[in-house]
């Protein structure tokens, strides 16, 4: 069983971890190649009976994804991780490799839209059912988990933020015979550890928090070995979506900073959050940081919020009028961004459900990145002043 501080100091272990890589370069060397050679026929011929693990063609193995995945699992307490080419490949990965005709998915309400698309295309293709619950109403997902294959988790869910006791729905799958997944993206591991709490896989968008610097997109799934070997041997070769070499290098360098960045988000997200609270023009304001506490195994916050505005104030004059804030998707980047929830509502994507989403259309989400605290603030409150009517 790990704490979350762990994560602190495993990440601070990464710092110094790569002196066994060439040279005793302070950073690994990118490993930019498709294919790695045999120096004799029974080199390769132990190679393919499995008798010798080696790097043979980088859609399998790449020593600098390799550097990732193993940065990960310290960071997660995962015995083992599987990076893959976006966070949707690690979603699609690994649910493909658990599900079969005929099974049942139990998923949290509110799931990050494309997952929710996936489940609603792709798997309704394999007659593979989803059944969407409250995740904060445990009776409801013990109710619904007798006979599902796998329970599909985020906590905090995507714009609404609810959040959940993950011990306690990680409890409930394995009486089931559910195999639980969690999408640990808005949290990073720094915040929130899965599989210390019972989870059985926990993946993320490494395009968030994980790079940090909204120059990747890439996703990661962490777990006992037996279970990422399964992902590694059935989804990566044949639905083929491998992370890249440089992608993986600017992971490795992402990683490094994670602990710092995090309380920097933490800390500005959350202050920004208690003005907008107490802001007139704000109706509701959606971060788990202004309850009275935290859910049990989450241990701080991130930059990821959304809030409502009451009538009065005109949303696109408001995302119109800020400057340090950029109208932008994604997240987890060093930038301030926002998203109209009105927009998203629009998106011509299939399936789309505002219900699926939580989505008022009143509503904006925010990613409050590194430019400090009062110069953001500064930027919205001079935005919704300009926005009100
Ligand atoms: C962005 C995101 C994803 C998808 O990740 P990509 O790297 O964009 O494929 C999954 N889950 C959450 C919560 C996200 O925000």
């Amino acid at each position: 069983m790990t704490s979350p501080m762990d994560a602190f100091e495993a990440a601070s272990l990464i710092v110094a971890h790569d002196s066994e890589h060439a040279f005793e370069a302070v950073v690994p060397p990118i490993v930019q190649t498709s294919l790695f050679t045999f120096a004799t026929y029974a080199e390769m011929v132990a190679t393919y009976r499995g008798e010798k693990q080696r790097p043979v063609y980088s859609r399998g193995l790449n020593p600098t994804v390799r550097v990732f995945e193993e940065m990960l699992a310290r960071l997660e307490g995962a015995e083992d991780a599987l990076a893959l080419a976006s966070g949707m490949a690690a979603i699609s990965s690994t649910v493909l490799t658990f599900v079969e005709p005929g099974d049942r998915i139990v998923a949290v309400r509110h799931v990050y839209p494309d997952a929710f698309r996936l489940f609603g295309t792709h798997l309704k293709k394999m007659r593979v059912e989803v059944t969407y619950v409250d995740g904060r109403d445990e009776a409801a997902v013990a109710a619904a988990l007798p006979g599902a294959k796998l329970l599909y988790l985020e906590s905090p869910t995507s714009w609404v933020m609810e959040t959940h006791d993950v011990a306690a729905l990680a409890r409930l799958a394995r009486a089931a015979g559910a195999l639980s997944v969690i999408d640990n993206s808005w949290a990073s591991p720094l915040f929130q550890r899965p599989l210390s709490l019972g989870v059985d896989l926990v993946l993320h968008s490494a395009s968030k928090y994980l790079g940090g610097h909204s120059d990747v997109v890439a996703g990661v799934v962490a777990g006992p070995k037996a279970l990422v070997d399964r992902i590694r041997s059935e989804a990566l070769p044949y639905l083929g979506g491998k992370l890249s070499p440089f992608e993986a290098w600017l992971l490795v360098r992402g990683l490094r900073t994670l602990p710092v960045r995090m309380k920097a988000h933490e800390a500005s997200g959350l202050e920004v959050a208690r003005r907008l609270q107490a802001h007139p023009a704000v109706a509701q304001v959606n971060h788990p940081g202004l309850a009275n506490a935290l859910p049990p195994g989450l241990t701080g916050t991130s930059g990821l919020f959304s809030f409502t505005f009451r009538e009065g104030v005109d949303v696109a004059a408001f995302c119109d009028r800020l400057t340090l804030f950029k109208l932008g998707v994604s997240w987890g980047g060093h930038e301030s961004l926002v998203v109209p929830g009105e927009v998203v509502l629009q998106q011509k994507a299939q399936p789309n459900s505002a219900q699926a989403f939580g989505i008022d259309p009143r509503s904006v989400r925010l990613h409050v990145g590194l430019e400090g605290t009062e110069a953001l603030w500064r930027d919205l409150e001079e935005a919704i002043a300009a926005a009100q009517s």
